[in-house]
């Protein structure tokens, strides 16, 4: 009974110590580390593709092959990091999309799913599969919505913007690009709010609305001086400088143009200082300073090559303009002829328009009316074309404008909803984090009441042992043995085998006691303690019932087998060396024996004893009688 209930604590103590080490398992996986990497991610926070690959694959080790969360984050990113730059890999980019998708595919939507179509929808507009993408992204967007993911929605949406505004769908374009910048500036994902703001300006230049490319460029070049990322500060310097020249604003527009030339002329870029002095020229002639454009022209020239076609074509047209002002007129003509080229090949419009323009003022100034009139007459023609495209492109705009307070409004209930979301989420975490505060909480209560109640059996134990030994000799004491003496004889009447009793009892110990002392009979009485447990068998019972007596029972033995253990005693005993324990020292004893007949109880057969005992005690002592 003692034991089992041993075991089961033993059991209990074992599981909550596991219990409570659980924890230390799950720390090998670094989580913290793997939530830093996803960060960085979110973030666009590393150099290069380089690096982005060795998080990718940090991010992969440390993660736990069951942690579900971040198993899925995992393929997400492995999705968008792939390498696209030849159409092998971007084969290979859309196939991986594919295969994820259709392993993700339940439940429908969920944000891996719908995170992968868009993957797989921008690497299809890459690889020049403009409906399939459309219809992917499309889609995705729709799944964003049905999951009130601000963050889905945003991607979703910034990629479809980019696509629809670099077809000229600038309507559609605008909204979607609005609804991206503004949710993520909401979410704090500083790069992508950057990147869809210059789409956004990008779009409105694209149709010839500079004072609104303006107003978001002028914004994102702030925000990049801030963030200190110099190289894109300056290519949005370089817009605005174009849009202000755009708006008539020449003072300011050169002002910037020298600001973009010294920091081309601190990186020591040739081609980009000879571009900028292209542009500067462009405004010096607008200012009638002829001398001084030409002067920047000419030294700009060997620098712009011919394939760095937006450049050369206004390098060629400036020239133009310039020896039109110096009355050099071949000259003029032969640079407008190369900037017609450029401008045909860019497919700009609105160069070409403004060079057809400047031929007919060559050719008026030279006399030549035939080349005047059909410059004139060209010029016309593109202008019209020109005109109808803006005006659509107006009414695509005034729309854009009407639906944009729309938009916000939409974005603020979508957000809503989301951080409704995130708010019971870490409600949900919170109370997961009791509950482990919890369980670890009973887990201790559940060790101290153990430790406590393992004490308290082991206490009883003792206590119980302690009320059945005699302290000296470790020996059963008077009790414990008459009560194993009752039980022998109870077995023997059942069996009908024998049970014979030893009593005996130390020789004038007194006398030891008064002469050598009080401990040194204490040792006296350990050693024939000793000395009776060695010749006896394992279930024979040997017991200390009085001060200096002793009781030997000895089940299954008969009377004379009884008579020679005792005399084997005595003999024992009295050959001892005793002098080990005190020089003057001989101790024997006396031991009457006697076995069971028709006794019902241990008293009558104790009775016997104790006469054979003290016949032997007047026989002289250190002998054996019977009775
Ligand atoms: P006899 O041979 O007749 O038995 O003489 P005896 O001196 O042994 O008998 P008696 O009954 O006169 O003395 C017993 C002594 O045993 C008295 C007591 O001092 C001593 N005694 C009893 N219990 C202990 C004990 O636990 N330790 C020690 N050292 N002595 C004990
Ligand atoms: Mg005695
Ligand atoms: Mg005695």
């Amino acid at each position: 009974m003692n034991k089992y209930r041993e075991n089961i604590l033993s059991i209990s103590i074992l599981l909550t110590t596991l219990l409570l080490l659980s924890p230390a398992w799950a720390e090998y996986y670094d989580n913290a580390r793997a939530d830093e990497i996803y960060q960085k991610f979110e973030q666009v926070d590393y150099k290069d593709q380089k690096e982005a690959d060795a998080l990718l694959k940090e991010y992969k080790q440390i993660i736990a092959a069951d942690d579900d969360v971040r198993q899925k984050l995992f393929i997400r990113q492995n999705c968008w990091s792939r390498p696209s730059e030849t159409n092998e890999q971007l084969a290979k980019a859309i196939e991986y999309a594919q295969q994820q998708l259709l392993i993700y595919s339940d439940p429908y939507p969920s944000e891996i799913h719908t995170d992968l179509l868009l993957c797989l929808g921008y690497y299809k507009n890459y690889a020049g599969q403009t409906e399939g993408a459309f219809a992917d992204i499309s889609s995705a967007v729709s799944s964003a919505y049905e999951l009130e993911s601000p963050r889905l929605i945003a991607d979703g949406r910034s990629i479809r913007g980019s696509m629809m505004s670099y077809q000229g769908n600038y309507n559609a374009a605008l909204e979607d690009l609005i609804t991206a910048q503004h949710l993520y500036e909401k979410l704090n994902l500083t790069y992508w709010a950057n990147e869809t703001l210059n789409e956004i300006a990008t779009s409105y230049r694209r149709f010839g609305d500079s004072e609104t490319a303006l107003k978001y460029q002028i914004k994102l070049e702030k925000m990049y001086i801030e963030s200190g990322q110099l190289m894109e500060a300056d290519t949005i310097n370089v817009q605005i400088a174009f849009s202000l020249e755009a708006l008539g604003k020449i003072n300011e527009s050169t002002e910037r143009f020298y600001r973009s030339l010294k920091y081309w002329q601190s990186k020591k870029d040739k081609v980009a200082i000879a571009g900028t002095k292209v542009n500067i020229a462009g405004n010096l002639i607008l200012q009638g300073q002829i001398d001084k454009a030409l002067m920047l022209l000419k030294e700009a020239e060997p620098d712009v090559p011919l394939e760095y076609e937006g450049p050369h074509s206004f390098m060629c047209l400036y020239f133009a303009q310039a020896y039109l002002v110096k009355n050099e007129l071949d000259k003029a003509i032969e640079y407008s002829k190369k900037a017609s080229i450029d401008f045909t090949r860019g497919a700009n419009k609105r160069g070409e328009t403004q060079n057809l323009r400047l031929l007919n003022d060559i050719y008026l100034a030279k006399g030549d009316i035939a080349n005047a009139h059909k410059a004139l007459s060209d010029f016309v023609d593109m202008h019209l074309i020109l005109d109808k495209q803006i005006m659509s492109d107006k009414n695509a705009e005034m729309q854009t404008r009407f639906n944009t307070d729309k938009v916000q409004n939409e974005n603020e209930l979508l957000l809503k909803a989301a951080s409704d979301k995130e708010l019971q989420l870490q409600i949900m975490q919170r109370n997961e984090s009791m509950q482990i505060v919890i369980i670890i909480l009973v887990a201790i209560i559940l060790i101290i009441v153990s430790v406590f109640a393992y004490k308290q059996v082991k206490r009883k134990r003792t206590y119980q042992t302690l009320a059945l030994t005699d302290e000296l000799t470790g020996l059963s004491n008077r009790r414990d043995t008459y009560h194993q003496g009752e039980l022998f004889i109870k077995q023997a009447k059942q069996s009908g085998k024998p049970f014979s009793v030893i009593s005996f009892d130390a020789d004038h110990f007194k006398q030891v006691n008064d002469t050598l002392g009080h401990e040194v009979g204490d040792k006296v009485l350990v050693k024939l303690a000793a000395l009776t447990t060695g010749m006896m068998r394992e279930n024979d019972v040997v017991g200390r019932v009085g001060g200096e007596e002793f009781l030997v029972l000895l089940p299954n033995i008969s009377h004379t087998i009884a008579l020679e253990i005792a005399q084997r005693l005595i003999d024992c005993i009295a050959n001892y060396e005793w002098s080990q324990i005190s020089p003057e020292l001989h101790q024997t004893v006396s031991a009457g024996v006697t076995s069971l007949t028709n006794e019902a109880e241990l008293s009558p057969l104790l009775l016997k004893a104790d006469h054979a005992l003290y016949s032997a005690k007047a026989d002289g002592r250190n002998c054996v009688r019977s009775a």
